[in-house]
């Protein structure tokens, strides 16, 4: 089932499930009780599909991205994590920080929805705690990301994590496809099987000795394609729309903006 977040036609932030075609109204929590009614519901804005308490994301999960950008592969799953202030959701505007717009980079990626505060979960168990699956782009400064050796600051500029556009409860999510496109043309396409760490892997690594909150959100890697491993490199600019997509869950578009002002 798809599960959107929108702002209905009286302005308030509801939840609506997409039931043959059409919207229902979501009762309750999706992160606790909740239950599609038969009631209607419009959307004058689909919103990220939540705001969550934390966002962990993994580096390098694809072994022929970790080869296009002559990284090793990795022993353990690298995470490192993205500020929450950087959501946003399909159809909003990337802006180009001005602290560094140059080389600003697209990353298409399945993300997984924590349902259930967890800790210590088995591989086994991961589809447990998991409510569902959203579509990402892990937005990356890569000149910030060289410059400082780690990438938190790079990769959370506020607008640097588009989500959505909905939660997919249903989805199998170690072999479905991942594509990014670009101005329309095709720049990264991919399928979940090609991951080094799978997601209920991903889920029993991460949560060891550390606890999810319901909500948490996790990104799990990009696939070969980025913009900073091309020849000539291509990095996102003000007029361009970056699409990221996930078989079985939608697209997420996102028009590119140049920053207001400008640091010296
Ligand atoms: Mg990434």
């Amino acid at each position: 089932m798809k599960l959107f977040r929108i702002r209905d036609e009286s302005g308030r932030v509801v939840y609506a499930a997409e039931v043959d075609g059409a919207l229902r109204l979501v009762e309750g929590d999706p992160l606790g009780v909740w239950e599609v009614t038969g009631r209607k519901a419009v959307a004058t804005k689909v919103l990220a599909p939540l705001d969550p308490p934390a966002i962990f994301a993994i580096g390098r999960n694809y072994r022929a991205h970790a080869e296009e950008t002559d990284s090793p592969v990795p022993e353990h799953p690298v995470v490192f994590a993205k500020a929450i202030t950087s959501v946003i959701a399909t159809g909003d505007s990337v802006v180009l920080p001005a602290a560094g717009g140059n080389c600003v980079d697209y990353e298409a990626e399945l993300a997984v929805v924590i349902g259930t505060t967890c800790r210590d979960v088995p591989a086994a168990d991961a589809r447990e705690v998991i409510l569902g699956y959203t579509v990402a782009n892990d937005v990356s400064a890569r000149d910030w990301q060289k410059a400082l050796g780690q990438w938190v600051r790079a990769k959370s500029f506020d607008t640097f994590c588009p989500l959505g556009p909905c939660i997919q409860t249903d989805l199998d999510p170690f072999d479905v496809r991942v594509t990014s496109t670009l101005n329309g043309k095709v720049m990264q396409d991919a399928r979940t099987s090609e991951m080094i760490f799978p997601v209920d892997c991903l889920l029993e690594f991460l949560s060891a000795d550390l606890t999810l909150r319901a909500g948490t959100v996790l990104l799990t890697g990009t696939p070969s394609g980025v913009g900073v491993a091309r020849t000539p490199q291509v990095f996102l600019r003000p007029g361009d729309t970056i699409t990221c997509f996930v078989e079985g869950i939608g697209e997420l578009a996102n028009p590119v903006v140049a920053a207001a002002r400008t640091h010296g």
